[in-house]
């Protein structure tokens, strides 16, 4: 390799530096298990992908993960090999059917340490039966809770939420402890974002004490463009304790893999988008929020 220093060989040195780093790295078990939602009722912002990448750099990291899709659209089960024809078990029948979690998840056929509650078209339903069902808001919650407390090996939940702040978001913020707010990197990253953070804060203080933001996440930055750069200083100037450091660059390998039925981790470890998702994984493992239960 030659020595001088362009911007492709400094960014070659760059990710094997960072995969060095991962490979050392501890990531942290929690005494308890995490339950997190991935939401922002904006579509398109990443919620799926970062997912399923940060259970798979949280799995590859040695730690043992439930997804739960609860998408109708189902990508996060495919993105993790699950097939879901309508009919599979699945959220849906959680909430709804009142199925145990225990009789739906599968593993991740590709990745030790994960398993997943997939979702099925199903759950599109979801928003409207759930207005008749009794203890709505609680369906997911009391599912997840008896799943975990006789699976304490599970050491994060991460659940997909659907592009809405309707019933379905409302279960799995009354069932998580914490919220991952994926961010576009891009024109109005910010609107919405308030109506978003006044809606943990309302279910934290009414239906479910102690929910809190644990991290926002800046997803398909490009660095060459000065809009990435103006959104991300935004972000990280409105929400400085709750930005992740890592940012997620737009990469087309990270749409790519989900067609393979594959995370980018899995599909091209080597890829930046592996390798910053693994970092945020690592991120997201030692962003304990303060008062967490
Ligand atoms: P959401 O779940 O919030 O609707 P997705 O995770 O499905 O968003 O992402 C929306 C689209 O953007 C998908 O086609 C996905 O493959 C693509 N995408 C997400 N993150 C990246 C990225 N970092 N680089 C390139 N494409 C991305
Ligand atoms: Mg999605």
């Amino acid at each position: 390799m030659s020595n001088n220093n362009t911007p492709l060989s400094t960014q070659i040195e760059r990710n094997l530096r960072d995969l060095a780093m991962l490979e050392r790295a501890t990531f942290r078990k929690p005494e308890t298990t995490r339950i997190i939602a991935v939401a922002n009722q904006k579509g398109g912002v990443g919620k799926t992908t970062s997912t399923v990448n940060l259970a798979a750099g949280l799995a590859v990291g040695g730690l043992s993960v439930l997804v739960v899709d609860a998408d109708a659209q189902g990508n996060a089960s495919s993105a993790l090999g699950v097939e879901h024809p309508a009919g599979t078990p699945s959220t849906y029948d959680v909430i709804i059917g009142g199925a145990r979690m225990e009789d739906v998840v599968q593993p991740c056929p590709d990745i030790d340490g994960i398993l997943v509650c997939p979702a099925t078209i199903d759950l599109s339903g979801a928003e409207i039966e759930l207005v008749d069902v009794s203890e709505r808001e609680y369906r997911l919650s009391v599912a997840l809770r008896e799943y975990v407390a006789t699976h304490r090996e599970i050491d994060i939940v991460l659940i997909d939420c659907p592009p809405s702040l309707g019933l379905v978001t409302l279960n799995v913020m009354v069932a998580a402890n914490e919220v991952v707010i994926p961010i576009q990197a891009e024109y109005y990253a910010l609107e919405g974002l308030s109506q978003l953070w006044r809606t943990v804060e309302r279910i934290g203080a009414d239906l479910n004490p102690g929910l809190q933001v644990s991290g926002m996440l800046l997803t398909m930055a490009d660095k060459r463009t000065r809009l990435s750069e103006e959104v991300e200083s935004e972000v990280r100037s409105h929400f400085p304790e709750h930005t992740f450091e890592t940012v997620i660059p737009r990469s087309v390998r990270i749409s790519e893999a989900p067609s393979y039925g594959q995370t980018v981790i899995t599909y091209d470890g080597k890829n930046v988008g592996a390798i910053a998702y693994r970092k945020a994984a690592l991120e997201l493992s030692q962003r304990i929020p303060s008062d967490a239960r």
